[in-house]
């Protein structure tokens, strides 16, 4: 799964907790080649083994440690380096897992029942024809659904569903859908530096309104339903800012990078490397201006668009916020 974060940016997000986050982009290989991933995945390295410990390390020493974040590519290729991130990962750091689901096999699911404090994030965004479409000629639906009873009982289990300017229409089925799979713990990502059409940004509204709604009616009706992107902001759209360390050990203080038509600015935007990583601060610095150079680079429709996309995932995380906190005082009471 590609390195994409589920963040609402918008000022006036009220966010529970607001971590530091390493992302590990323990490869960039995918065997899927989503339509909206912008992730650049061929001719590069993969991390090591060491190189996970040494980032792990780094994290908790200079950076203050929070949350680690294994992101791809593909992480599940790698597996050796995902499972030594894990172990050198100590218990007061949360570490995420993000998956497109293709490898998951039982031996994974098994080594997830070991690893109860890694919370797995796997990528489904709905029937299958939306979420084979977007797969462009790679299906995973039936696999990833067929495995959805198994994923189900883990200790720490999360559905992102990506929501494209052609399925933003269909946004609340898809996501009725994953709820009658048994899904409860969701992620919305709406896909993020594309050029979204005035009608679909429309679609994407309605949508966000009609999911709205349902978290709404079940929270009053005293059930769980998750939806993490109430508890995660970023200063920049739809990235994540933090320490990232890339296949390549380079660190940069965002994974904007990882895209494509960003590649030209690596050397530009990197901070160090993990034989020479940057200061505390220099890290912080850089993650507050990630986001100056994006104009210039992407153009103004796609940057709009953007901006528009972001403001409705933030409208829906600003609408569900007093319903939320309604029940967690319940929750207290009870
Ligand atoms: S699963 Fe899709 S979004 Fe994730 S890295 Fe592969 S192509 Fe990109």
């Amino acid at each position: 799964m590609a390195a994409t974060a589920v963040t609402a940016s918008g000022s006036g997000v009220r966010a529970e907790r607001w971590r530091n986050a390493l992302i590990l982009v323990v490869t960039r290989r995918c065997d899927l080649r989503c339509a909206y991933c912008p992730t650049v995945k061929d001719g590069e390295p993969d991390l090591g083994a060491d190189d996970a410990r040494r980032a792990i390390a780094l994290f908790v020493e200079r950076y203050g440690g929070g949350d680690a974040k294994l992101f791809g590519g593909e992480p599940l290729l790698v597996p050796e380096v995902v499972k030594a991130a894990v172990d050198a990962a100590p218990s007061e750091v949360n570490v995420y897992l993000s998956t497109n689901g293709t490898h998951l096999d039982e031996h994974w699911i098994a080594w997830l029942h070991a690893h109860p404090s890694v919370t797995l994030t796997l990528s489904l965004d709905g029937v299958a024809r939306d979420h084979d479409g977007l797969r462009r000629g790679s299906p995973s639906h039936d696999r990833v659904v067929a495995l959805l009873p198994r994923l189900l009982g883990l200790p720490r289990f999360v559905v992102t569903q990506t929501i494209a300017p052609s399925t933003a229409a269909r946004a609340a089925d898809n996501f009725a859908y994953l709820r009658s799979l048994g899904v409860r713990r969701f992620n919305l990502l709406p896909g993020y530096y594309l050029p979204w059409r005035p009608e679909q940004l429309e679609a994407l509204n309605q949508s966000f309104s009609a999911i709205a709604a349902a978290f709404e009616r079940a929270w009053a009706a005293g059930e769980r339903l998750y939806l993490r992107n109430l508890f995660v902001r970023a200063p920049v759209a739809f990235y994540n800012t933090g320490f990232v360390v890339d296949s390549d050990r380079r660190i940069y203080a965002n994974n904007l990078i990882l895209a494509g038509n960003l590649d030209h600015l690596r050397e530009r935007f990197a901070l160090g490397t993990l034989d020479a990583p940057p200061a505390a601060e220099a890290l912080v610095a850089a993650g507050q201006e990630a986001g100056g150079f994006l104009h210039d680079t992407l153009g103004e429709h796609v940057m709009q668009s953007t901006a528009a996309a972001d403001a409705a995932l933030t409208r829906l995380c600003n609408r569900l916020y007093p319903a939320y906190f309604a029940r967690r005082e319940r929750l207290a009471e009870a």
